[in-house]
């Protein structure tokens, strides 16, 4: 059995919006306690180049996250590594299950667990994943030095990985389902004026192909969405950068959700359909998704948790 433990403000989730809340709740002197989970400092990490953070006009996305949770910690919160497998919703105080085996319960719950990847669901991207099929540039880029890598998607993940993977790469595809990106302008013409990269239009992918022993990647079926007609790109990398997806597993029974799975929140609040769980960044949002967004509603959400309390 492992410990019990009680908190005024359980945050969950260490990206932007979870470590601005721990800031704002720790010097409202609530003594906050923040759950890490699986990716400590949250999406950012995978990253490099933050150009748009306010004050930094250059900022490694994992350096600026470091500095966010020693923010937090200098203020009086206390950061913990483990993850949360279960939440209790239904009574007060809230229950958290926590992988190590303790048990967190608190008096108010700021939910900052914001988004992943997703995935296209092919059952060959499924198994070559961690095989020459990856959803992170940044932490496996380094293995296509001289290689030939496709990635698929049109927002600005998509553009910042192809971007990425020139530096190891010889040759970057680009396969986007319609004939325009979403991604930024200025991330649109980096891209374009590259050498090593190719942009393969109206396509989308129907196959990884690749060798059984050993497993790995060797290439890509790709279909015209207009005409059906199918190509073959040889590749030794496949990177999908279609999007993420908000982590809302563990409140989507008990917490009012749309567009797929977002928490709903009161406009103009972090306030959920539960008095006292209140929610931040991504994973309330299916509109900006941008980490000063993120960091801006944890803000809120500590200020919402602290009038919710002081009105108990
Ligand atoms: P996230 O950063 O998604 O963090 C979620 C946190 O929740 C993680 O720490 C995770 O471990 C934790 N968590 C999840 N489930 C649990 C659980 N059950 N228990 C405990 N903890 C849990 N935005 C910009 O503004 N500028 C950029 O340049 C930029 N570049 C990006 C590049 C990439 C490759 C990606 C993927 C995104 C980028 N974004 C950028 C978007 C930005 O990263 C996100 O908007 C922002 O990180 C969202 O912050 P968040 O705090 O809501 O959640
Ligand atoms: P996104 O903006 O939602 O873009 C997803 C892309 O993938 C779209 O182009 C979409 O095509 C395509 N797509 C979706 N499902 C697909 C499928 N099944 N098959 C093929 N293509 C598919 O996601 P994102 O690029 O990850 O960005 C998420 C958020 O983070 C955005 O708000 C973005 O601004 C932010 N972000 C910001 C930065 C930055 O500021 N530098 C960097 C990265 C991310 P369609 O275009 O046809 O819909």
């Amino acid at each position: 059995m492992g410990e019990t433990r009680h908190t005024r403000v359980l945050i969950i989730g260490s990206g932007p919006a979870g470590y601005t809340a721990a800031v704002y709740s720790a010097r409202a002197m609530l003594n906050p306690i923040l759950v890490q989970g699986l990716q400590p400092g949250g999406q950012l990490t995978i990253t490099t180049e933050v150009e748009n953070w306010p004050g930094d006009t250059h900022v490694q996305g994992p350096d600026l996250m470091v500095r966010m949770q020693a923010h937090a910690e200098a203020m009086g919160a206390e950061v913990i590594s483990d993850y949360i497998s279960s939440l209790d919703l239904s009574k007060r105080p809230f229950v958290a299950q926590a992988d190590s085996g303790t048990t967190f319960t608190a008096d108010a719950v700021i939910l900052a667990t914001g988004a992943q990847a997703k995935w296209l669901g092919l059952p060959s991207e499924e198994k070559f994943k961690g095989f020459g099929v990856s959803a992170c540039a940044t932490c496996d880029g380094f293995f296509y030095r001289g290689r030939e890598v496709v990635v698929i998607g049109g927002g600005n993940t998509a553009v910042e990985e192809a971007l990425f993977l020139t530096n190891f790469a010889t040759k970057v595809t680009l396969i986007h389902r319609r004939d325009t990106l979403r991604a930024e302008k200025i991330m649109q013409d980096r891209l374009f004026k590259h050498p090593k990269v190719e942009v393969l239009w109206n396509h989308g992918v129907e196959e990884i192909l690749g060798t059984e022993a050993p497993l790995g990647v060797t290439g890509i079926r790709a279909r015209d969405v207009n005409t059906g007609v199918e190509t073959i790109v040889p590749c030794d990398g496949f990177f999908v950068a279609i999007g993420h997806a908000p982590a809302s597993e563990l409140v989507k029974d008990q917490l009012e959700t749309h567009h797929g799975g977002y928490v709903v929140v009161t406009p103009g609040t972090t306030n959920t359909s539960i008095p006292g769980v209140f929610a931040a960044g991504d994973l309330t949002d299916h509109v900006y998704r941008q980490a000063v967004t993120s960091a801006g509603m944890g803000c809120m959400a500590a200020l919402d948790a602290e009038r919710f309390l002081a009105g108990e």
